[in-house]
């Protein structure tokens, strides 16, 4: 006898919870691609897109997933050889810098390790000690995936300020857009990459480059996009197919324009909020199962924890124990441990992530709580107790 026939919940960082109305809009015929109504929703996007990332700048869509967003930035505004800085706090950042190796910049790491955030004194030392500006560009992540650590951005674009450094600054919010507070341009962020799976609530395959003034600049001398990737005819298209390079992806575009509906009825600030409420339950029943067992939170300062998605540490090889536990008896599906331990090490079995992001409410993310703790309980693992009172009263306060 299993639990598990009733709606499964996948509850993993990407792909996110799709609302019914995102999934309702995809159920029509295709439709035409050179007039009318498809035409007029591309150009409906943008404007929310902006809203969504908070920036008068510009946004050019693909149709790719975050790894073709991570390329599409760097191609854009770096030339061969370029210096580019990555601050990395979990697997997210190291794979954005991997790609810039891979086109031909020179890469240089800061690693803050997998449970901190970014350390803007560190950074302003370094590019300090870049009299010439070598550097071209800062690269890191708003929310990391993996690790679940959350940056100041603030605090790191001060920190460049101070330096009086001019390299671009450039982030990540693949997992944050629409979850954790984002402000493009009030922050003083070059360049964000975004995608359409996570907080966006919308199938994999729409990536998003926006950018400011200054990497617009950068355009100029980079050397890196071929016609394909090259984000001016995107931005500034004379032709309808130019804002997708080629046939626009039809039925993405009607799920998208759904949720950033969605999005826009219910508010940002009240998304936000919502995210913020949602975390700290989740945050609340990992505290009171840390108070007996190996259970704990993998990023100890909630200042630093994203609002997107949790990483929770167990001992091996009980993390893919509860996951399957989950799936298999319960019809939840928990995030596999990323970047936290090689896979092949058996460490790499002592982790897990909740996915909070999107398009979840409040008994959605009680419902995941207490399928953990039915599957802690079920396997006999050590854990406080109190942790759905706990994630409740969190709820509420
Ligand atoms: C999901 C994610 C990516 C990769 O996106 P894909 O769509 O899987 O290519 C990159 N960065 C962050 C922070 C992410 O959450």
């Amino acid at each position: 006898m299993s639990l598990r026939h009733g709606r499964p919940y996948l509850a993993i960082p990407g792909p996110s919870v799709m609302p019914d109305r995102v999934l309702a809009a995809m159920h029509r015929p295709a439709p035409n691609i050179y007039a009318g109504e498809l035409v007029e929703t591309v150009a409906s996007l943008v404007p929310d897109l902006q809203a969504v990332a908070r920036t008068g700048g510009k946004v050019a869509m693909y149709i790719s997933n975050g790894h073709g967003a991570w390329e599409a930035a760097l191609a854009n505004t770096l030339r061969r050889g370029d210096k580019v800085l990555v601050l990395a706090t979990g697997r997210f950042a190291i794979g954005w810098g991997e790609v810039a190796a891979a086109l031909g910049a020179e890469v240089e790491v800061m690693d803050f390790g997998n449970s901190a955030p970014a350390d803007p004194a560190r950074l302003e030392d370094r590019l300090r000690a870049d009299a010439g500006g070598e550097i071209r560009a800062v690269l890191c992540t708003h929310a990391d995936t993996a690790s679940t650590v959350l940056n100041d951005i603030p605090a790191l674009r001060a920190a460049i300020d101070a330096a009086g450094h001019p390299a671009l600054f450039m982030v990540d919010c693949i997992a944050s857009l629409a979850c954790d507070r984002f402000e493009m341009d009030a922050w003083g962020v070059d360049l964000m990459v975004a995608a359409s799976q996570k907080g966006l609530m919308t199938p994999p395959g729409l990536g998003f480059v926006f950018f400011g003034p200054r990497a617009e600049a950068a355009r100029a001398r980079a050397e890196m996009a071929s016609i394909y990737w090259d984000w001016r005819p995107r931005t500034e298209p004379e032709m309808f197919y130019q804002y997708f390079g080629g046939t626009a992806p039809t039925h993405h575009i009607f799920a998208l324009r759904a949720a950033l509906t969605m999005i826009h009825e219910e508010g940002m600030d009240a998304v936000f909020a919502r995210h913020a409420r949602l975390a700290r339950a989740v945050w609340a029943a990992c505290d009171a199962w840390s108070a007996a067992g190996s259970l704990r939170l993998n990023v100890s300062d909630p200042a630093h924890r994203s609002h997107a998605v949790t990483s929770v540490a167990l001992q091996s090889p009980h993390g893919t124990a509860l996951r399957d536990w989950l799936e298999r008896e319960a019809g939840v599906t928990l995030g596999i441990g990323l970047g936290m331990a090689p896979p092949g090490d058996p460490a790499w079995h002592g982790f897990f992530r909740i996915a909070h992001m999107g398009h979840v409410n409040a008994h959605m993310v009680l419902g995941a709580l207490g399928t953990i703790e039915a599957g802690l309980c079920a396997l006999g693992l050590d854990h406080g107790r109190g942790a759905l009172e706990a994630a409740a009263t969190a709820l509420v306060d």
